[in-house]
């Protein structure tokens, strides 16, 4: 799948947001945000007034850098969610949620969704006991989310946990800690992302 090259902390400044791309540095104070808040660019322009358009175009461009996705598979998400029962805005956030990526990067088995994608790339996350390679696969309630058997990764998640362990893990996902291994007791729903996402601008914009 393609994904998106380059400088990341571009990304926050153009937003004027943290969007939390670069795990463990996006806590410190070398974040570029805290460092130089402005757009990127030589002219440091400023953030003018937005149009309508512009700001439902911001939201949907921060969920897509929050998310590491492109724009063709995030609309493929967007109509999976407009044909889905309920608020259209809120299912998409959903969906985006129970990603396999983003519930590695959820249960703090590595410091960025970046690493997460990675990590299920590579066959080394196990839902119900097979490995799925799919970053976009969608969890289920009920599902049992593990990583490989094998010494190394699993020192490497530990420690992770370990080091992040001030960042909150979310209700929707019950992580036993002995045993690595995570199940996801219900659907997360959109306050359970906590993401500076209005959803609802995204959902204006695909519906012009
Ligand atoms: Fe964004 Fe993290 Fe870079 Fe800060 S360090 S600008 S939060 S990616």
């Amino acid at each position: 799948m393609a994904r998106r090259t380059g400088p990341v902390c571009r990304l926050c400044r153009r937003e004027g947001i943290k969007l939390f791309l670069k795990g463990i540095r996006c806590t410190g104070d070398k974040c570029a945000i805290e460092r130089r808040n402005h757009p990127p660019g030589m002219h440091r322009r400023g953030r003018g007034k937005l149009s309508d358009y512009g700001v439902q175009l911001r939201e949907k461009q921060k969920a897509k850098k929050i998310y590491g996705m492109m724009e063709r598979q995030f609309h493929i998400f967007f109509k999976r969610a407009s044909k889905k029962q309920g608020i259209t805005g809120e299912t998409l956030i959903q969906l985006l949620e129970r990603r396999l990526d983003s519930v590695v990067y959820r249960l703090l088995f590595v410091p960025s969704r970046a690493e997460a994608r990675q990590l299920v790339n590579h066959g080394s996350i196990l839902v119900n006991g097979r490995a799925v390679n799919i970053p976009s696969f969608q969890v289920r309630t009920g599902d049992v989310i593990q990583p490989q058997a094998g010494e190394s990764l699993k020192k490497r998640i530990e420690s992770n946990l370990e080091m992040l362990k001030d960042r909150p893990t979310p209700e929707w996902l019950e992580l036993n800690r002995a045993t690595l291994e995570a199940k996801v007791t219900r659907l997360p729903e959109k306050a359970d992302a906590g993401l500076p996402i209005e959803e609802s601008q995204i959902v204006e914009l695909y519906s012009k």
